[in-house]
């Protein structure tokens, strides 16, 4: 016998739950009809859902068994829900997804035949087309990559989702990252493993709407940058240096100028770039040290990464 549990994060997911568990459903029963020795348990998080998808969860629980759910005291955001996921997941494999469809189920049987036949570690779905994306959403997204993969040690798949099928080994090497300042793309290629990627074109939300804007995903994407790499850091490092050798080229300019001229009034407006630069450089560098010092000091805390108003396990 194996148990494959089917992790779901679900915020305000009411309209498109029923959706997804016929589709669910219609997958994995074909699933154990071909693999009798196969059965499923289904776990959903209620990221602290403003809508009826708790109430929803309960009727599905109450029906089946197999349907089971972590409801969250407050909504904690999909990385917290991943974490609960996972580590209330029993199954000898883990299937993480959406619930809006968009990581379709018919994939399913495909990553099953990629970990369990040809014995990758996991699979997981990569778009290939960001059709239906706005293209400048596309734009700061493939950016995302490229500097993410320029700067830090851990290289991200581009277009690589959270759509995965995992084997047990690596769940558990997720789960041992208990780090409060999550981001599952970088912990997903951080743990290492073989990884089948699947190409997928993108597909849109069956209902419901989504609760990405552009402030979030770049809020994501500074987390991703921190959250890996410390390259941002020496950043400051990288300008102190430039804008010392600027200082000494100029030294030297403006005295050859006066031993030969005799001048020494210098200009207002070159003055005035050169405080603004410094000032920028300065500003900047700081900034990027707050970034890792908030970092660092929510890490120090050791808050829960969520928690559990109530469950059916
Ligand atoms: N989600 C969550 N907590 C949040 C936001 C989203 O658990 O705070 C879930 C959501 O219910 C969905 C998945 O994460 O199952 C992906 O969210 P969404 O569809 O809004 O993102 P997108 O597909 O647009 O990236
Ligand atoms: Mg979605």
């Amino acid at each position: 016998m194996s148990l494959i549990s089917i992790v779901v994060p679900c915020y305000n997911e009411e309209a498109v739950l029923p959706f997804f568990r016929d589709e669910i459903l219609k997958i994995t029963d074909g699933m154990i009809e071909k693999s009798p020795e196969l059965s499923f348990e289904f776990l959903f998080i209620n990221d602290g859902s403003a809508d009826k998808t708790l109430s929803v969860l309960r009727e599905y629980g109450e029906a089946d068994e197999r349907f089971k759910y972590v409801s969250f005291s407050r909504n904690f955001g999909k990385e917290s829900a991943i974490y609960a996921g996972l580590s209330n997941a029993k199954g000898d494999y883990v299937v993480l997804m959406d619930a809006d469809l968009q990581h379709p189920p018919e994939i399913i049987p495909e990553m099953y035949k990629a970990v369990v036949e040809d014995d990758f570690d996991c699979a997981a779905t990569r778009r290939v087309s960001r059709s239906g994306d706005s293209k400048v959403l596309s734009f700061f997204s493939n950016s995302f990559y490229k500097i993410n993969n320029a700067i830090s040690p851990t290289s991200v798949m581009s277009g690589a989702q959270d759509f995965r099928f995992m084997k047990r080994r690596m769940v558990d090497a997720i789960l041992s990252m208990s780090e409060y300042s999550r981001f599952s793309k970088g912990i997903f290629a951080w743990v290492g493993f073989d990884t089948r990627y699947i190409e997928v074109k993108n597909t849109p939300r069956k209902a419901g709407k989504t609760s990405w804007n552009f402030g979030k995903l770049l809020s994501y994407s500074i987390d991703g940058f921190t959250g890996f790499s410390t390259a941002p850091l020496r950043l400051a490092s990288f300008l102190g240096i430039l804008s010392c050798i600027a200082a000494v080229v100029a030294t030297v300019i403006i005295l050859i100028r006066f031993i030969i001229t005799g001048e020494t009034s210098g200009g207002y407006y070159t003055l005035l770039c050169t405080i603004l630069l410094l000032g920028g450089f300065q500003l900047l560098s700081i900034g990027i040290l707050g970034e890792y010092l908030s970092k660092t000091y929510l890490e120090t805390k050791h808050r829960p990464i969520y928690i559990v108003k109530e469950q059916k396990l």
